[in-house]
């Protein structure tokens, strides 16, 4: 934890001690709203991962989500002592030591883990002998991102081996198509999610012709959900990153027409050096913003254009017009939001030019 707080709640907006994160409620509620809308007649359960903060957990389930996702078991935890009580942790868990973790967990929430190997699932049995609150088992189906799953076939032979273990519930089939999201191109994202849903069409049937019953099909993210709503196939969505809208989502979402998120997080900076005539330092630079997604964009200001960041600096090119000064107080929208939050212990809550509250983003760094 920082050795003092950034602001107090009632202090003004631009006063905050910077590199900041700044949450706008405003936006950010209308964010919550949008998605309970497009989400249709969806199970929506977002992801947790790209906030890491119980108390925006709270307000989405609110909103009626019906709990969240988390990406790691350390996750996991600290949301359940913050009072969540149904996560799906959409993540393989591996190793006896999370295991047994992960069986105590399932003892005090509603909690489901995805499989895609059958040693895997004996791990999992053998952690949950003798407890006396089974585990929801969801079967990853590999649906193009070419990360974790199996193929529809390997998940018929998955789902027979998990309705005969005890401790272990057969919940669904997560099948997640994490490389569609950030594709540039609507029609490309269509494509990949229509494939996706063929192949977890394909894997529903297989598994439900064999008698077994299939009771939700899960995945989505905030770059298609509304094409996973539209497929007839799944039955709920797990979009993490509409909350804040993230620079890069913004450039690729012209998406369907009500689907449209405001850009609700940002980084404060402050100019610490503006010795040059074309451009001027900040002081947020790497260790306060991920650029994996590409640089932020200095909000309402396109004369001013992020540069290049180094660890704790900043360089801010000036296009054209006046040159900011030493002292000026300048908004970030960071190029991707998940490992941005990540860097910061909380968020600074504003309304207009007030901070009207501070959030713990108490699972910052939970990667265990
Ligand atoms: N579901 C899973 C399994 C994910 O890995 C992610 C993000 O990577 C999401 C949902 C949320 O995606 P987004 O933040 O793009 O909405
Ligand atoms: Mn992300």
């Amino acid at each position: 934890m920082l050795p003092w707080k950034p602001c107090q709640i009632g202090d003004t907006v631009s006063l905050v001690q910077t590199p900041s994160l700044i949450l706008d409620l405003d936006v950010f509620d209308r964010n919550l709203d949008r998605l309970m809308h497009c989400a249709k007649q969806m199970r929506v359960r977002p992801h947790a991962k790209s906030h890491k903060c119980p108390e925006i957990a709270r307000r989405q389930i609110a909103k009626g989500a019906v709990g969240v996702c988390c990406q790691k078991l350390s996750e996991a935890v600290i949301f359940a002592q913050a009072g969540i009580t149904d996560i799906l942790l959409t993540n393989q868990v591996v190793g006896i030591g999370k295991l047994a973790r992960l069986a105590q967990l399932a003892q005090t929430i509603q909690l489901g883990v995805l499989v895609d190997d059958q040693q895997q699932l004996a791990d999992l049995a053998a952690a949950m002998a003798g407890q006396a609150k089974s585990m929801d088992v969801y079967i990853e189906i590999e649906v193009g991102g070419q990360r974790c799953g199996v193929d529809p076939e390997s998940a018929l032979e998955l789902a027979k081996q998990i309705v005969s273990t005890p401790g272990c519930r057969f919940a669904g089939l997560h099948c997640y198509q994490g490389r569609a999201q950030h594709l540039r191109q609507a029609n490309q994202r269509q494509t990949a999610i229509t494939q996706a849903a063929q192949i977890a069409r394909q894997a529903v049937d297989l598994i439900t012709k064999a008698g077994i019953d299939v009771p939700c099909v899960t995945g989505a993210g905030t770059g298609t959900f509304w094409l996973e709503r539209d497929s007839g196939v799944y039955t709920e969505i797990q979009p993490g990153s509409y909350v804040f809208m993230d620079r890069d989502y913004a450039d690729n979402l012209a998406a369907a027409d009500d689907v449209r998120f405001e850009h609700a997080l940002f980084i404060q900076t402050t100019v610490m050096s503006a010795s040059h005539d074309g451009f001027v330092v900040v002081d947020a630079g790497l260790k306060s913003m991920s650029v994996d997604s590409g640089m932020p964009r200095v909000d309402g200001q396109p004369n001013l254009s992020y540069l290049k960041a180094s660890d704790e600096h900043g360089v801010i090119d000036v296009i054209e017009g006046p040159r900011p000064q030493l002292g000026d107080v300048l908004r970030l929208i960071p190029g991707h939001c998940d490992p941005t939050v990540n860097l910061y212990d909380e968020l600074v809550v504003v309304r207009g030019d007030k901070v009207v509250d501070i959030w713990s983003i108490a699972a910052r760094g939970a990667s265990l």
